[in-house]
């Protein structure tokens, strides 16, 4: 199957090329200065082989995709109970920055909408700043298994600019759901969005969750493995927004995207998907990463209820 693997994936780049539906995210000012033309796709498998084509190694922020990885943080630091107070997680059926609250308990719906990160960021531990975006990027070097660095040109774009984050983070706090120091909070959220990977990285975070929790190429353990269960499931069910249901039933694998243009699928047990491709469709996906996502679940039957198939 790896060989052919390695063949798809060259398949599908070439293939996908030539798509040119899609937009390069400009509400972020910094992230309009992508090319449209950057596309790389990686697989890396559970035990530790790692297929690639294109622009494997260029260097893009994660922006949402940093949200499961920071709910599992939160899940760590405060166990299921506490966050479960702060953050629901019903899909809401909404777009990424929906300016919303559950009614009744003024939660954000789930941790993959802005809101719900912004409520996640807001509870992570530390003394001060510096020992909160610490442990963050700690947590995801151990995803990585190198060093992970804050864009600073994009964080501080989308600090500059980002007032609609800032109105969710004023409603939440209106309702008391996160603490007073709005600025403080928005920072470190604005910051673990303008981390920098490349295609491979993220594959290895996504290859790490498909793995329980350990990433397949060091060994080191990156979350613990209670909460891998958590995590997967708000990617199945929230992860791509008002997009889905309908992944759900065209992948049918936890995933998230990033309006960077990055997107990653988990396939458990197995392997992990990072593709990257910066215009993106109306939902905020990248058009390239969706099409690919879905042919090669479609080609080596990688949807989790396709194993019913076998029987
Ligand atoms: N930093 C972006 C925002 O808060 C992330 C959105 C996304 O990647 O979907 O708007």
């Amino acid at each position: 199957m790896y060989e052919e693997l390695q063949k798809t994936l060259e398949e599908l780049h070439a293939r996908y090329l030539g798509l040119t539906e899609g937009k390069v995210a400009s509400y972020i000012p910094e992230l309009s200065k992508a090319d449209p033309n950057w596309f790389g796709i990686v697989v890396v498998t559970t035990d530790g082989q790692v297929y690639g084509v294109g622009d494997r190694n260029k260097y893009f922020t994660i922006q949402s995709i940093s949200k499961p990885f920071v709910y599992g943080l939160a899940l760590e630091d405060h166990g299921r109970e506490f966050v479960s107070s702060k953050v629901g997680v019903e899909p809401s059926g909404e777009a990424f920055n929906a300016i919303t609250l559950d009614e009744r308990s003024k939660r954000p719906h789930n941790p993959m909408i802005n809101a719900g990160a912004i409520a996640l960021t807001s509870i992570i531990k530390g003394e001060e700043a510096s020992e909160r975006l610490n442990r963050v990027l700690d947590m995801f070097s151990r995803y990585v298994g190198t060093e992970v660095y804050v864009n600073m040109p994009v964080f501080l774009s989308e600090r500059a600019t980002g007032h609609r984050n800032r109105a969710i983070a004023y409603l939440m706090r209106n309702f008391n759901m996160i603490g007073p120091d709005i600025e403080a909070t928005l920072d470190l959220y604005f910051q673990q969005c303008a981390i920098m990977m490349n295609c491979t990285q993220m594959a290895i975070m996504a290859a790490t969750l498909a793995n329980a929790g350990v990433n397949p190429l060091t060994g080191v353990r990156a979350i613990e493995r209670t909460y891998v269960r958590d995590v997967l499931s708000v990617m199945y069910t929230c992860g791509l927004y008002d997009f889905a249901g309908e992944w759900a039933c065209n992948v049918g694998l936890p995933a998230k995207s990033g309006v960077g243009g990055g997107i990653l699928a988990v396939v458990p047990r197995r392997m992990g998907i990072g593709v990257f491709s910066p215009p993106l469709d109306e939902h905020g996906h990248s058009v390239r990463g969706i099409k690919v996502c879905e042919e090669l679940s479609r080609r080596f039957r990688l949807h989790i209820f396709d194993l019913l198939m076998d029987a």
